[in-house]
């Protein structure tokens, strides 16, 4: 029996700007981008020092945009021996797309973070966990484009069922191309409920006494995987014109993000999802 490797916790970021917001009419166009005022470095460099502070090393599923715009903040994390990864190039859900438009993206992500930071980039997360019925060719194409390791699955969704069998703890996906680990964001069962609570949106509405509780309810049982983006570490962003439901969504809580995770982060010992597929050895 293959003894296996213990696990903890995993500290992800995807390193994408205050208007990488999916599902909202009014975004600017990807042509527009350059003329914005990039915010993602604000937000970064907290993290940054956080991390530094709790001696933690985290994932960092960076857009191709972003490290083609700030090249330095993907040499930095690597200096401060964070593992980076890839968000696809322009923040375009999966869903609704062909495989090939996919398998380029992927593939010319990949290629651009690993000239960058000068790494193999084994990680990849789908903009909006978008992944489901609609795209069967999603890990298989992931093999084809090289990646060791997937984080594109939130546990709560049944669209993904078919795809991946929702379990709630990390494992490999075997498809027609070989195998591929994927890394599902941590979620609280409560009975039949499944409440996604330690990322993004999630992790600003839930109170920060529930959060205190629920994290050791996950950690009985999986690792404590956390998603977070730069925005949420900058709470005087400017904000995108949305419906009210989508702003409330959107910008609920912000300021309460930093006090929640200084709690998660003394919760338990991290480590990058690189290192722990690392351990796990050729199987
Ligand atoms: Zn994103």
């Amino acid at each position: 029996m293959i003894k296996e490797p213990r696990y903890n916790g995993f500290f992800t970021i995807d390193v994408e700007d205050y208007y990488h917001i999916l599902g909202v009419s009014g975004l600017p166009p990807i042509g527009e981008w350059d003329k914005i005022d990039s915010r993602v470095e604000i937000g970064m460099n907290r993290y940054f020092e956080l991390l530094e502070r709790k001696n933690i090393r985290a994932t960092l599923f960076f857009l191709g945009y972003i490290a083609s715009r700030n090249p330095q903040l993907v040499r930095r994390a690597i200096e401060l021996g964070h593992e980076i990864a890839s968000h696809g190039m322009y923040h375009q859900e999966i869903r609704g797309r062909d495989h090939k438009a996919f398998h380029d993206d992927a593939t010319n992500s990949k290629k651009l973070l690993e000239d960058i930071c000068g790494k193999d980039v084994k990680g990849w997360r789908s903009p909006g966990f978008s992944i489901g019925w609609s795209t069967p060719w999603f890990f298989d194409t992931l093999i084809e484009a090289g990646y060791k390791y997937d984080s594109s699955i939130m546990p709560i969704r049944r669209s993904h069922k078919g795809l991946f069998e929702n379990s709630l703890k990390p494992g490999f996906v075997n498809t027609g191309s070989g195998k591929i680990f994927e890394f599902p964001i941590s979620v609280v069962e409560i009975g039949k409920l499944r409440i996604s609570m330690f990322g993004g949106g999630y992790l600003r509405f839930f109170p920060y006494s529930l959060i205190s509780i629920m994290k050791y309810r996950v950690l009985r049982d999986y690792p404590l995987t956390i998603y977070v983006h730069p925005r949420e570490m900058d709470p005087d962003h400017p904000r995108i014109s949305m419906n009210l439901f989508r702003k409330f969504k959107s910008y609920v809580n912000m300021e309460s993000v930093k006090a929640k995770l200084e709690l998660l982060l003394d919760a338990t010992d991290y480590q990058t999802f690189g290192d722990y597929y690392d351990t796990l050895g050729s199987h």
